[in-house]
C-alpha cells in the first residue's frame, strides 16, 4: 500500500508539473507575443510618419537591427528594404498584409519560415501617397522555445522528481502509519481516519459474530468431548482424506496413542493392513466392519462413511471391546457341541440296545443286562438334562427369588441325598457345624451342596470318608466338603470348573458324572456372591470351601 501511494503521488506530481509548465509557457508566450505585436505597431506608426515626411532619407538614416522595414510602391515593387537589396526582391503586391493594407489601410500576418522554428510577424500600413510601409520581426516559434527549454525543464523535472520522491515517501509513511497502527482486536477504539469508520464498524460487527460463533463452537466441542470422553466405545472421526479429526480416550487406549494423533493420517495411528483395507472398503461401499485380536482383547471396528449432498465428508469409526462377547460366543459354541455330544452318546447306546432287542438278537439271559444299560443311560440323560436346565436357569440370573436360608439345613439335605450312594460305596459321610442363615435361593444352594457331596462320594475310595461342615467366620457363612478320595492332579485344577471338563472321562462316566457338577457349584456360588476355593492332592483327597460374604 505504501508503495502504491508513493508511486501514485510521484506520478501525480510529475503530471501536474508538466501540465503546469506547458500552461504557463503557453500563457507567457501569448502574453509576450501580444506585447511585441503592440510594440511593432507603434514602431510602424513612427516609421510611417517619418517616411511620409522625409521619404527614403528617413528610411536610409534609420538604424534598427531589431526590425525590418520594407517600403512598397502602389504597384507592389519594393522601394526600400532595411535588410535586403530591393533590386533583387520580387513584387510584394500579393502578400496578404500588403494586399490588406492597400484595401483597408492596414494589414497584418504571421508566417512560419521554411522550418517551423521561426515565426515572422508582419504589419503593413498604407501611407498618404498610396504606398505601403511594412514592418516585420522574426521570433523563435513556441516549438523552438519548448525545445530550448528542454534542458532547464529537464533539470527542474529531475529536481521536482527528487523532491517528489522524498515528499511522497514521507507522505506515504504518514498516511500508512495510522493504518499500520490500527488495533483490529478492538476496532472501535481506533482514531485513525474518519473515512475508515464504516469499515471499522463492519470489522467490529464481524468480530462480534465470530466471537458468538466461536463461543457456540467451543460449547458444542466441550459437550461433544464430554459425551465421547465418557463413552465405553472408541470413537474416531476421520476427514475425507483419512486425517484424524477427533479421537476419544477409549479409542486412544485401543490404538495406544494420545490427543496428539489428531491432525495425523489415521494409517499412521493404526498400521494394520486389515484395518486400512476396511477403511478403503468403507470408502467404496459406505460401511465395513472388522474384528481384530489385540493384546488388550478382541475389538470390533465399524467404519461408516458420512455423505453430505452427494459428497463424502468423512468417516466415523466405532471401536467395540468384544472380548467378553467373543468369549461368550466361544463358550456357547463349545457348550452346544459338548451338549450334542453328551446327549448323542447315551442315546446311541439306548437306540443300539433297543434295536438289538427288537431284532430278536438278544437272548433271554442277556436281556436284563441290555435293559439295565438302557435304564442307566436313560438315567444319565435325565441327570444331564437336569444339570443343563439348572445351568441355564443360573445363566439367566435375573428373577432368582431370594430368602433367608440356613446353610446347615441345606447341607443336611444334601448329605441325606447322597447317603445311599455313600453307603453303597462304604463311604462314611459326616456333617458338623452350626446354623448359618444367609439370603439365598434354597434350590441353587441345595444343587451346590449336593454336587460337592456327590463328587466327594463319587471320587472317593472304598471305605473313605467325607466331612461336611457349616460355619460362620465373622459375617461370612462357610460350607466346606472334604474327602479322602482320589484327589485331582494340580494341572487340572484351573479347568475343573469349566463345563464338561473331566479329569478322568471314563471314571466320571462310570460314576454317572456329566462334567457339569462343578460348573453348577461355581455358578450357584456366583449367584450368591460366594467364593469357591479348592485344595486337592492326588490320592490324598480334596477340600472345597465356599464362602458367602456378609449380607448374602
Ligand atoms: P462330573 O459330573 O464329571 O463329576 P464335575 O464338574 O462335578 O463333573 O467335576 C469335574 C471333574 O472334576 C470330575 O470329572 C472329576 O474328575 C473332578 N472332581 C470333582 N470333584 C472331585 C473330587 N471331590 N475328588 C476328585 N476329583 C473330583
Amino acid at each position: 500500500m505504501k508503495q502504491k501511494i508513493f508511486r501514485s503521488t510521484i506520478l501525480v506530481a510529475i503530471a501536474v508539473l508538466c501540465a503546469s509548465f506547458l500552461i504557463i509557457m503557453s500563457c507567457l508566450y501569448t502574453y509576450f507575443e501580444g506585447i511585441e505585436k503592440a510594440q511593432l505597431r507603434d514602431e510602424l506608426n513612427l516609421a510611417a510618419a517619418g517616411t511620409q515626411s522625409s521619404g527614403l532619407d528617413y528610411l536610409n538614416n534609420l538604424e534598427s537591427s531589431a526590425y525590418r522595414l520594407t517600403w512598397i510602391s502602389q504597384t507592389g515593387e519594393v522601394l526600400f528594404d532595411s535588410k535586403a537589396d530591393e533590386e533583387t526582391m520580387e513584387n510584394h503586391g500579393s502578400r496578404r498584409e500588403i494586399r490588406d493594407a492597400f484595401q483597408k489601410g492596414e494589414g497584418s500576418d504571421s508566417r512560419y519560415s521554411s522550418t517551423i522554428m521561426e515565426k515572422t510577424h508582419y504589419f503593413a500600413r498604407k501611407l498618404e501617397d498610396g504606398t505601403v510601409l511594412r514592418i516585420s520581426v522574426s521570433r523563435a516559434s513556441a516549438g523552438l522555445l519548448l525545445i530550448g527549454m528542454v534542458q532547464p525543464v529537464g533539470i527542474v523535472l529531475i529536481l521536482a522528481a527528487i523532491l517528489s520522491v522524498i515528499l511522497s515517501g514521507q507522505a506515504a509513511k504518514r498516511i500508512t502509519k495510522p493504518l499500520n497502527e490500527l488495533n483490529l482486536d478492538s476496532p472501535l477504539d481506533n482514531d485513525a481516519y474518519e473515512e475508515l469508520t464504516p469499515l471499522l464498524q463492519r470489522i467490529h460487527s464481524q468480530h462480534q459474530k465470530i466471537d458468538t460463533y466461536l463461543r457456540e463452537l467451543d460449547r458444542r466441542k466441550r459437550e461433544f468431548d464430554q459425551v465421547t470422553g465418557n463413552m465405553k466405545e472408541g470413537l474416531v472421526l476421520l476427514s475425507s482424506k483419512g486425517t484424524v479429526l477427533s479421537i476419544n480416550p477409549a479409542a486412544q487406549a485401543v490404538f495406544g496413542t494420545d490427543q496428539n494423533s489428531e491432525g495425523k493420517d489415521f494409517l499412521t495411528v493404526e498400521r494394520s493392513v486389515e484395518v486400512s483395507q476396511a477403511l478403503e472398503k468403507c470408502g467404496q461401499e459406505g460401511h465395513s466392519e472388522i474384528r481384530r485380536q489385540r493384546p488388550e482383547g478382541e475389538f470390533q471396528f465399524d467404519f461408516s462413511r458420512i455423505d453430505c449432498e452427494g459428497k463424502t465428508v468423512g468417516t466415523v469409526l466405532l471401536v467395540f471391546d468384544v472380548t467378553q462377547r467373543a468369549q461368550l460366543e466361544r463358550t456357547r459354541r463349545e457348550f452346544t457341541a459338548n451338549v450334542s455330544h453328551e446327549l448323542k452318546t447315551p442315546l446311541q447306546l439306548i437306540m443300539g440296545s433297543a434295536e438289538l432287542i427288537e431284532a430278536g438278537m438278544v437272548s433271554q439271559e442277556e436281556l436284563p443286562g441290555f435293559v439295565g444299560k438302557i435304564r442307566s443311560e436313560s438315567a444319565r440323560l435325565v441327570t444331564l438334562i437336569d444339570d443343563i436346565i439348572h445351568l441355564s436357569q443360573m445363566d439367566d440370573e435375573t428373577g432368582i427369588p431370594m430368602e433367608p436360608v440356613d446353610l446347615l439345613d441345606i447341607a443336611n439335605q444334601a448329605v441325606e441325598a447322597v447317603r445311599d450312594s455313600a453307603d453303597a460305596k462304604n463311604v462314611e459321610i459326616r456333617l458338623t457345624g452350626e446354623p448359618a442363615v444367609i439370603e439365598g435361593n434354597s434350590g441353587l444352594l441345595f444343587e451346590l451342596a449336593y454336587n460337592l457331596c456327590d463328587n466327594a462320594v463319587k471320587y472317593n475310595r472304598e471305605g473313605g470318608k467325607v466331612f461336611v461342615s457349616v460355619s460362620r467366620s465373622g459375617d461370612s457363612a462357610v460350607i466346606q466338603v472334604k474327602d479322602t478320595g482320589i484327589g485331582i492332579p494340580g494341572e487340572h485344577l484351573p479347568r475343573i470348573f469349566e463345563r464338561f471338563y473331566r479329569v478322568d472321562k471314563s471314571h466320571s462316566k462310570q460314576s454317572g458324572g456329566t462334567g457339569l457338577g462343578l460348573s453348577i457349584v461355581k455358578h450357584a456360588a456366583a449367584c450368591h456372591q460366594g467364593k469357591v476355593d479348592i485344595k486337592s492332592r492326588p490320592q490324598q483327597g480334596t477340600e472345597i470351601t465356599v464362602t458367602f460374604p456378609a449380607g448374602s
